[in-house]
């Protein structure tokens, strides 16, 4: 049988670099034909050749209530109807700031934008224009965004500042950008002592979903609070994976709840406060928001900012999971998930370590979770790319990459996740 997924990335690799409009969909870390998705439903997709799939990328994240919700479709149907694009305010872009800041108290005011590393850059350049300072810290494995300053790995010491990871950036560009190891407080206090009076933020993924799950630790979290707060840094949180994903007030209230009295500078949000449309945001105390244009100095602008279908659609998604015992349920379905894939490793007597949030997991081939990235990359890349093949040809669909956080929905059923873990159970004992 002529395979359709095959037939389609051959014609798109005529037309598009890699034959993909984002490198990871291409499927080149663990090999084989990208499924080309012909629609979704609820908890799952079909590709070109009509199989069905559980999937548990969901997107990369932005899609918690599943596909199709029939709220989240009505909104965004009435909303097309009055029309695409204005380039002029609408009262949906108040309702959607009043409906995120309601949640994350850290914020006084957001900006709205279009994707989670246009919100990043916008983030990084608020806190240099708002501290009149240029150094920033950003920590290895996290991702945020492919602007120039944050595509930047570690240099080879802390006086020593980052190298790009792309070809096209500058190295002047990331002269600035200090990359230093997830949760390692010595670093961190060392770097501080060196440059904390020239850093304008510390950039952080609470829980960096770009090293596949890996929460920084309470003490480490404590101690960036602590010197952005003694340099005058900002405590930048890059949320755009974990918020309103982990818990309705993000990952920054599962730390308040940790540490009293907890909470960043500034925010950055992306993927479920779009519920699926191109929408992302930036926000923190009034008196620095103010420092944007056009109330302050700092420019920042966009023809589709805020755009009334995108909007509709965030909005009517951040009111259904806004609703009592979402996301209480939603815990209990991954968590099942997680237990189960862990059960099944260890009687097939496979490596296996696991973690969960919210709606948001991970899992390792190693018997310990890794707490940084150095550790994260010594998983066993050879035995993964076996184990995601293995769930694929069953119709069980987890990001094509080890170090790629996984997302459940309010659609997967208790049936979907026994289903998924007896296809990993049956894969594990092939490993
Ligand atoms: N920040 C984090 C933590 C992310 O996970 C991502 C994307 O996965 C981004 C920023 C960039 O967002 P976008 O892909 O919408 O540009």
């Amino acid at each position: 049988m002529t395979d359709l997924n095959q037939t389609l990335f051959d014609r798109a690799a005529q037309v598009i670099p890699g034959g993909v409009n984002s490198p990871v969909r291409a499927f080149r870390a663990v090999g084989g034909t990208p499924r080309f998705v012909q629609r979704a439903q609820g908890a799952y997709f079909w590709d070109a050749n009509g199989q069905k799939y559980i999937d548990y990328i969901g997107s990369w994240g932005p899609m918690i209530l599943g596909h199709g919700n029939p709220v989240v479709l009505e909104a965004v149907q009435k909303a097309a109807l009055d029309g695409f694009s204005f380039g002029a305010p609408t009262e949906r872009e108040i309702e959607l700031a009043e409906e995120i800041l309601k949640h994350v108290p850290s914020m006084e005011m957001v900006r709205l934008v279009s994707s989670g590393t246009e919100a990043g850059m916008s983030a990084l350049r608020l806190a240099r224009g708002a501290t009149g300072r240029n150094k920033f810290i950003k920590f290895e494995g996290c991702y945020h965004g492919h602007a120039d300053a944050l595509l930047v790995k570690a240099g080879s010491g802390l006086a020593t500042f980052g190298n790009p990871t792309s070809a096209g950036v500058p190295p002047e560009v990331v002269r600035d950008t200090l990359v230093l190891e997830y949760n390692n407080i010595a670093t961190l206090e060392e770097a501080f002592k060196l440059h904390g009076k020239e850093l304008a933020c510390v950039m952080i993924e609470p829980i960096a979903g770009n090293m596949n799950f890996v929460r920084a630790s309470v003490p480490f979290m404590k101690r960036c609070r602590e010197l952005c707060t003694e340099y005058g840094a900002l405590f930048v949180f890059d949320e755009v994976m974990t918020g309103f994903r982990v818990a309705l007030g993000s990952a920054q209230s599962v730390y308040a709840q940790l540490i009293p009295g907890f909470q960043p500078d500034i925010t950055v949000l992306g993927k479920v406060i779009g519920g699926g449309m191109p929408l992302a945001a930036f926000g923190g105390p009034r008196a620095i928001m103010q420092q944007l244009a056009p109330t302050g100095p700092v420019y920042q602008a966009g023809t589709l900012s805020g755009n009334p279908v995108a909007t509709a659609c965030g909005l009517a998604t951040l009111r259904e999971i806004a609703k009592p015992g979402f996301f209480d349920a939603l815990s209990a379905r991954t968590q099942s998930l997680v237990d189960g894939l862990t059960t099944a490793a260890a009687k097939a007597g496979v490596p296996f370590s696991a973690d969960c949030q919210g709606g948001m997991f991970g899992f390792f081939l190693l018997p310990e979770l890794p707490h940084n990235y150095a550790k994260v990359m010594t998983s066993d890349s050879p035995k993964f790319n076996k184990l995601f093949h293995g769930l694929l040809d069953r119709g069980v669909y987890i990001a094509p990459a080890l170090y790629e956080a996984g997302f459940v929905s309010a659609a997967h059923t208790e049936a979907d996740i026994a289903q998924t873990v007896s296809v990993a159970a049956e894969v594990f004992a092939q490993l």
